[in-house]
């Protein structure tokens, strides 16, 4: 019988595929910066909605069993901690924001782990108060 396998080539280890299936014949894991997608296509039941999600299409035909994607996880552009975003993933979200010609300052915040993403929030907040904080004291006097 020929079963559903992922196209590595396609696949860019976005893990959306992990989410839809009840069976979890499909597995996400990150573990030391990599990126793992495990698919065991014995507890498949054929429902294809991994295939809907799929961003890239990488689902084809094929008779096989398990199967295991591997992916290096970006790592952070601050710290250099993993980030939740594969390799693969950056570039596919990158490419697609430099055709909507989206500022080049979201690629650095778009590479950052979560801990640092939450400092920068954190950052401009505080900036943000500052400014209001100025602007109110102007006011004041
Ligand atoms: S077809 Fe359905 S059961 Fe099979 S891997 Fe895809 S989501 Fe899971
Ligand atoms: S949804 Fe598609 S691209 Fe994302 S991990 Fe699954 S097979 Fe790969
Ligand atoms: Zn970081």
């Amino acid at each position: 019988m020929t079963k559903l396998y992922i196209d590595p080539d396609l696949c860019i280890g976005c893990g959306a595929c992990t989410y839809v299936c009840s069976p979890n014949a499909l597995l996400k894991v990150d573990e030391k910066g990599v990126r793992k997608i495990i698919f065991d296509t014995k507890k498949c039941t054929e429902c294809q909605d991994c295939e809907k999600i799929c961003p890239t299409n990488a689902f084809k035909r094929k008779a096989n069993d398990v199967q295991i994607l591997k992916f290096e996880l970006v790592k952070c552009s601050k710290c250099g901690k993993p980030t939740e975003f594969t390799y693969k993933q950056a570039d596919k979200a990158l490419n697609t924001l430099l055709k909507k010609s989206f500022k080049e300052s979201i690629r650095d915040t778009l590479l950052l782990c979560n801990d640092c993403k939450r400092e920068l929030v954190k950052e401009n907040l505080l900036r943000s108060l500052r400014i209001t904080e100025k602007r109110l004291l102007v006011e004041i006097v």
